[in-house]
């Protein structure tokens, strides 16, 4: 299990929120349709991989993509009920990647099984160091980058997310009361692929820093 820090104060995960096809040009990409609210789904905290950690390509999948996302760590117990309260809510901002097995998601959807084999499986989750919430950090303007191998793969942006950040913890909140140590990966844009072991995967963004890992 890792730690995440901001500012002298220690979190311990506790659950990993995830949302998905919450960009458009994601969805298209992947044909699917516009969610009306967002598609949430969970990964246990043992998935979290921290910066330059080894990243495992999983033994039961063979088409391992790397989608990158905004992720949010919450700070505090409550069921935030306002824009306000919802900004309140957040401790820190990082990237982090969805790792997803997307030749097992494509057998999971059409049976309409749970998503745990695709995206909840060991080193689902590289996640970087967060970064404090500023008073001026705009949270619907946040520009990020996935590289792989020294490649831009994804350029994305907050300002395009289907559901933002603070929509995101409000729907959250009217179904489980967060917790410290929460995260939300906030769902990813556009250019998602596949990586092979030897993969070198960052994630960077100037509010944030940049980090990496090797596929292994
Ligand atoms: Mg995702």
């Amino acid at each position: 299990m890792i730690t995440l820090t901001v500012e002298n104060t220690d979190f311990t995960p506790a659950r990993v929120f995830c949302v998905g096809m919450n960009y458009l040009a994601h969805i298209r990409e992947l044909n699917n349709a516009i969610p009306t609210e967002p598609v949430i789904f969970m990964k246990p905290a043992t998935c979290l991989v921290a910066p330059g950690a080894p990243l495992l390509y999983p033994s039961h999948g063979s088409n391992l993509h790397y989608e990158t996302e905004v992720v949010v760590l919450i700070g505090r117990v409550g069921r935030p009920k306002t824009r306000e309260e919802a900004r309140t809510a957040i401790a820190g901002l990082s990237l982090g990647l969805d790792m997803t097995l997307r030749d097992v998601q494509q057998t999971l959807r059409p049976k309409g099984n749970p998503w745990e084999l695709c995206k909840a499986f060991e080193s689902s989750a590289p996640v970087g160091r967060f970064s404090p919430l500023h008073p001026q950090t705009n949270l619907v303007a946040l520009p990020f980058i996935g590289k792989v191998n020294g490649q831009v793969k994804q350029q994305g942006n907050t300002s395009d997310l289907v559901f933002s950040i603070t929509d995101l913890i409000l729907y959250l909140a009217g179904i489980w009361t967060l917790l410290p140590g929460d995260l939300i990966y906030t769902g990813t844009p556009v250019g998602v692929g596949p990586v092979v072991r030897g993969d070198h995967l960052v994630i960077e963004a100037p509010w944030c820093g940049d980090f990496e890992w090797i596929v292994s």
